[in-house]
C-alpha cells in the first residue's frame, strides 16, 4: 500500500489540490500559492476560529474510521462559528502525519472533509502538511461571516433570562463509554448507533443558528457545549458574576441515553450535565421571547429545550430537582486538557 514515504509532501498536496477545486466566486485561490485569495461581504462581521484533534487524545484510530475522523474535524470547527450565529464558508487544514500513513487514509480523510464542507457549501482553500514522529495530528482553521448586527457572544446574559438548548444532551459521552466498553451488547444496536454515532459524528447546529441569526429574538449569549452543560453554562453567566437555575424535569434526554442508563442502572441526569463533545447550541434569550422562540424552531422542525433561567446568585448553578429539592452543582466539572486524571 501506497504510503507518505513514496508519495512525499508535494505529491500529496498535487494530490489533494486536483481532488479539490474550489467552486464559490468569492474564493479567487484556493490551494496552489503561498496564501489563499477570498473576498469579504459588506454588512458583515468575519468570524474565524481554529480547532485541533490529537490521536491518543481526542481520537483513537481503532474507533474512528479515516471518513469520520473528517467529518468530525471540521464538525467541531463549524459549531464554534455557528456558536457565533456566524455561517462556514472556507477552511484550511493542518495536518502532521507519521510517515506510515497509507494513501489510501488521506483519501478517507479527505473524503469526509469534502462530504462535510460541501453539505455546508465551505470552500477547502488550503492547509499545510508536516510530518509528525508519532501521532497524527488534524488542525482546521475555519471562517464564517455574520449578519453584523447579528453575533452572539458567551456574554451578554442577565439575571433572569431564559436558557435553551438545542438537541439531546449526554448523548455523546454515553457513545464514547460503549466504544471503549469490551461489552458493547448490553443495548440494542439502534440505540448503541445513535449514541456512538454523536460522538464520532457530531451534526454541527448551524441550520438552528441560523434560526436565530435571521430572526428577532433577542438571543442575549450563546455557546456551544463541547465541554459538558454545567462547565459551558459557566461561561454565560457572565464570568461568575451570575449563576444559574435548570429544571431537571426539562433537560433533553434522548431515549437512546434513557435506554443505556437503565441497562448499566445510572442515573442520565449527570450525563446530561457533565457529559462533553455534543456540539449543542446553548443560548439565552430575554423572557419575552419564549413563545416566539418555541414557535420558530416547531415551525422549522428543530429541537430545543427550555431548561432553566440565569439567576443573581453569583457563580452557582443550582440544580432544581423532579422532586423540588435544590443541588448546587459545581460549576467545573467538564472536560479540562491540563487536568486530566
Ligand atoms: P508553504 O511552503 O508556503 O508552506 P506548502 O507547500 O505547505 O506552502 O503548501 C502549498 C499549497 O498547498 C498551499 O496552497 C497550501 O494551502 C496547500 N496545502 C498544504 N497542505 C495542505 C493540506 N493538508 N490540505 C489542503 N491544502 C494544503
Ligand atoms: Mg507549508
Amino acid at each position: 500500500m501506497t504510503n507518505l514515504k513514496q508519495l512525499g509532501e508535494f505529491g500529496l498536496i498535487e494530490r489533494l489540490r486536483s481532488r479539490l477545486n474550489t467552486r464559490s466566486p468569492r474564493v479567487k485561490k484556493g490551494i496552489g500559492d503561498d496564501s489563499a485569495v477570498f473576498s469579504t461581504r459588506p454588512n458583515t462581521l468575519q468570524l474565524t476560529s481554529t480547532d485541533s484533534l490529537i490521536e491518543s487524545i481526542h481520537f483513537d484510530l481503532k474507533t474512528i474510521t479515516p471518513k469520520q475522523l473528517g467529518h468530525k474535524a471540521m464538525a467541531v470547527n463549524i459549531s464554534d462559528i455557528a456558536a457565533m450565529g456566524g455561517a462556514p464558508y472556507l477552511a484550511l487544514i493542518s495536518l502532521g502525519l507519521p510517515t506510515s500513513t497509507s494513501k489510501k487514509f488521506i483519501d478517507e480523510l479527505y473524503s469526509g472533509l469534502q462530504t462535510i464542507c460541501n453539505s455546508y457549501r465551505i470552500e477547502l482553500a488550503g492547509g499545510d502538511t508536516v510530518a509528525s514522529p508519532k501521532h497524527l495530528f488534524i488542525n482546521v482553521c475555519i471562517l464564517g461571516e455574520a449578519c453584523k448586527n447579528r453575533v452572539f457572544y458567551r456574554t451578554g446574559a442577565k439575571p433572569g433570562d431564559q436558557i435553551f438548548v438545542t438537541g439531546n444532551l449526554g448523548d455523546s459521552a454515553m457513545g464514547l463509554g460503549i466504544l471503549m466498553d469490551k461489552n458493547k451488547n448490553f443495548i440494542a444496536a439502534k440505540h448503541r448507533n445513535a449514541l456512538v454515532k454523536k460522538h464520532l459524528e457530531p451534526t454541527p447546529r448551524v441550520k438552528e443558528s441560523g434560526l436565530l441569526a435571521k430572526s428577532r429574538l433577542k438571543v442575549t449569549s450563546m455557546i456551544d457545549v463541547s465541554d459538558g452543560l454545567t462547565q459551558d453554562l459557566g461561561h454565560l453567566c457572565a464570568k461568575d458574576k451570575f449563576g444559574a437555575n435548570l429544571y431537571e424535569d426539562s433537560l433533553p434526554v434522548s431515549e437512546a441515553l434513557k435506554s443505556a442508563c437503565l441497562q448499566k442502572k445510572h442515573a442520565p441526569t449527570p450525563w446530561v450535565l457533565q457529559g462533553g463533545e455534543d456540539y449543542e447550541l446553548l443560548f439565552t434569550i430575554k423572557p419575552e421571547d419564549v413563545k416566539n422562540l418555541k414557535r420558530l424552531f416547531l415551525k422549522a422542525d428543530s429541537f430545543v429545550s427550555h431548561i432553566g433561567e440565569i439567576a443573581k446568585s453569583p457563580k452557582k448553578i443550582t440544580l432544581i430537582k423532579r422532586n423540588g429539592s435544590k443541588v448546587s452543582l459545581k460549576p467545573a466539572t467538564g472536560f479540562n486538557h491540563f487536568k486530566r486524571k
